[in-house]
């Protein structure tokens, strides 16, 4: 790890003074115990992954004093967080809530508003409160990484039964991500459509001071709604868990989530297409696969070169030179590798015992070979360290860290995410795909797509790696992804997730019929939120009083 003091001090909030804000923190010390609240006025530290920091990006895009925390505050149950809550209000103090704070190349635990104080849910509030063998679902707090939640259906014996969804690295939330409407990869990998039930302190007071906790769904029920809230997400009236996910109009202190039951047995496959123009008809073949569920898991098309970073060298192991690597000598590279020379590689799993796996991957491998020179790659050749395994664990539940590889591709690697949804179609593929290279060609920046496609939709993911400390390369990596963001919003595509600092941004580019999704989102703000305490600017969406006033990115 390492550590360096602030260059600019206690980063006070805007619109309080410093003797106000440093009494106001005592104030909350004499409530919560003053253990746990910690003021960020000594240094910047930075750990690897699993040491991530909660008040700063350990990736910053910007400067890393730019988005960072004035304090950090430890509740231990729901009545600290009413407790927080009053507080902000009364003396108006902007709150960015995290669970765990490892939200990557989105911002990591950063808040969007210089000096908001974080509430870091998942230290002290990180209880798997039931796992219910029965209904194959389980109810968490915040701090629930997706490795404890596996490690304990291994400890109760409840593991060969039902198994968990995880993304790419385990050491995340279980609630930060699905808020985040993040995925994995079984066939549970859409992680929102997954959950069921959700308890959340609103971050308004009433009249008389109060602060209110509310349930979603069955839990709204009076009496005995914990025997439903699992089970069956609506409960009746509207449903409103969305305006929980991806927004700041509440504080989460309770997610259920269901489990999926072992499915008899599981087979990972990968294969590998050589030409870049073999993405459009491919995508058109994986469509209706996908669609009849013959694909079954959000699987992940990646680009050659994906593959080439995830063994975990440095670029310059490869390539010294400036501007995008060339392709020659990506594939010459590859030539060395067990996938060997190839543009795209396509990692699935089949579920299920071995004769109904049989049934759809004879059709899967009939259908990719025709791609000409499609190669499927045998698993029984690939050694034990080969990423494919990597795949192959998270694909059946087990979480794994090995796709922090790739971030070695530059020192003080760090990443940034394009994540545009389009629907699975060889056009949109390609479409995305080049305005990416054209960008990533402007900006001299490696070009690492890979698609991950959903039952109706894709998400291209694009990351761009970049070093942490070349100011330079990070003005380049915005300008790319800002750039992108706007050309793939005149060919009609949005992001489904963005990074803190592009989040005016993208929201801006959801502004059908007079921006009247951002008026609606608006006008909950003011009313759940009035004195605009809760992550000002998160999703774009901007309380009354910082709103037009020169905050938007
Ligand atoms: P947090 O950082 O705790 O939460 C995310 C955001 O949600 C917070 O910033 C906050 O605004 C909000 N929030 C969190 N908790 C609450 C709450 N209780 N109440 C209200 N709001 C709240 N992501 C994927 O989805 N899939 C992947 O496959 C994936 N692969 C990755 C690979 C690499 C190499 C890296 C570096 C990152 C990857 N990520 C992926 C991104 C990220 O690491 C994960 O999404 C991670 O799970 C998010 O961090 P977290 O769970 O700690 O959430």
């Amino acid at each position: 790890s390492d550590t360096t003091p602030l260059q600019r001090g206690l980063p006070i909030p805007q619109g309080i003074s410093k003797d106000a804000f440093l009494s106001a923190v005592n104030e909350l010390r004499n409530s919560l115990g003053a253990e746990h609240v910690q003021l960020n006025d000594k240094e910047i530290k930075n750990g690897w992954y699993m040491e991530s920091p909660n008040t700063h990006d350990m990736m910053p895009l910007f400067d890393t004093e730019e988005f960072i925390a004035s304090a950090v505050v430890y509740p231990g149950s729901v009545e600290d967080v009413k407790t927080i809550v009053r507080w902000a209000n009364k003396h108006l103090i902007p709150l960015f809530p995290i669970s765990i704070g490892r939200n990557l190349g989105y911002g990591g635990s950063a808040p969007r508003v210089r000096g908001s104080v974080t509430i870091d849910l998942g230290r002290r509030m990180n209880r798997i409160l039931n796992i219910n063998a029965d209904d194959f679902t389980c109810l968490v707090e915040p701090g629930v990484t997706f490795y404890a939640l596996h490690e304990e259906l291994v400890k109760r014996g409840l593991d060969d039964k039902m198994w968990i969804d995880t993304p790419d690295l385990g050491g995340g939330s279980v609630m930060g991500n699905t808020l985040d409407r993040g995925v994995g990869y079984t066939p549970y990998g859409d992680h929102w459509a997954c959950h069921s039930g959700l308890e959340v302190v609103l971050p308004g007071v009433g009249e008389v001071g109060d602060v209110r906790v509310l349930r979603t769904g069955m839990g709204a029920l009076d009496v005995g709604g914990e025997k439903t809230w699992q089970c069956f997400p609506y409960g009746f009236g509207p449903y409103n868990d969305g305006i929980f996910s991806q927004s700041n109009f509440g504080i989460v202190t309770k997610l259920g989530m269901t489990l999926m039951p072992n499915p008899g047995g599981f087979e990972s496959f990968m294969y590998t297409f050589p030409k870049e123009s073999d993405l459009a008809p491919l995508i058109e073949i994986i469509r209706p696969l996908r669609i009849s569920n013959i694909l079954e898991n959000v699987a992940q098309l990646r680009h050659g070169l994906q593959t080439l970073s995830v063994k975990g060298h440095p670029r310059t192991k490869y390539f010294d030179g400036s501007g995008p690597m060339p392709e020659e000598i990506v594939r010459k590279h590859l030539r060395e590798t067990a996938t060997g020379e190839c543009a795209w590689v396509y990692y699935g799993m089949s579920y299920g015992p071995a004769h109904i796996r049989r049934y759809k991957l004879d059709i899967i491998d009939k259908e990719f070979h025709r791609i000409s020179g499609c190669k499927r790659i045998d698993p029984s050749t690939l050694p034990a360290d080969e990423y494919f395994w990597s795949r192959d664990r998270i694909a059946s539940g087990t979480p794994d860290l090995e796709e922090l590889k790739w971030v070695n591709w530059m020192p003080n690697g760090s990443h940034i995410a394009f994540s545009p949804v389009s629907p699975i179609r060889g056009k949109d593929a390609e479409n995305l795909f080049e305005l990416a290279r054209k960008r990533h060609a402007d900006a001299g920046i490696d070009l690492m797509p890979a698609f991950c496609v959903g039952l109706r939709e894709m998400h291209l993911i694009v990351e761009i790696v970049f070093d942490a400390e070349d100011v330079g390369m990070k003005k380049r990596a915005e300008k790319c992804l800002r750039d992108m963001i706007d050309d793939a919003a005149k060919l009609g595509y949005g992001e489904y997730r963005t990074h803190l600092a592009l989040m005016d941004q993208v929201a801006g580019t959801y502004n059908w019929n007079d921006n009247a999704l951002m008026k609606f989102n608006n006008t909950l703000k003011d009313a759940l939120d009035p004195n605009g305490i809760l992550a000002p600017g998160r999703c774009g969406i901007w309380p009354k009083r910082y709103r037009n006033r020169g905050w938007e990115l």
